[in-house]
């Protein structure tokens, strides 16, 4: 495999997408996410989505974080996430690599739109860094 190693500085930060079911799991989804703001103000908590969007095919919300909270906060996750499934993946300038090669998940791992991350990621190298989900 070529993998597209990069130097740790291209990470320009970082995101946690919360992946739910509006039908079973959001009350656990809404009770983490209290607490994440709870303990963790200087993150920059998203919306609700209840359907899919961008890249993600499960509904979720997403919280981003400085690389400087990395360590913190990814191990925080790693013990308090009530069950439920989360990406962690960096930005770099390619969606595809951030979501598909960079970034890991607790719990299980999900499928994403992978079609649409390609097309962002020719779209980051033609215009020089859009950044998608
Ligand atoms: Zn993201």
């Amino acid at each position: 495999m070529n993998f597209p190693n990069r130097p740790v500085e291209a990470i320009e930060g970082w995101h946690a997408h919360v992946y739910y079911d509006p039908d079973a799991t959001k009350p656990i989804a809404a009770g983490l996410r209290a607490r994440i703001v709870e303990a963790f103000p200087d993150t920059r908590m998203g919306s609700w989505h209840d359907e899919a969007v961008g890249p993600h095919l499960v509904a979720m919300y997403q919280v981003a974080f400085e690389t400087h909270q990395f360590d913190k906060f990814v191990q925080w996750l790693a013990v308090n996430r009530d069950g439920l499934d989360i990406l962690v993946h960096p930005h770099t300038d390619n969606a595809w690599n951030d979501h598909i090669i960079f970034g890991f998940w607790l719990g299980e791992k999900l499928p994403l739109n992978e079609e649409r991350l390609k097309q962002f990621a020719v779209r980051a190298e033609r215009d020089g860094g859009v950044q998608a989900g």
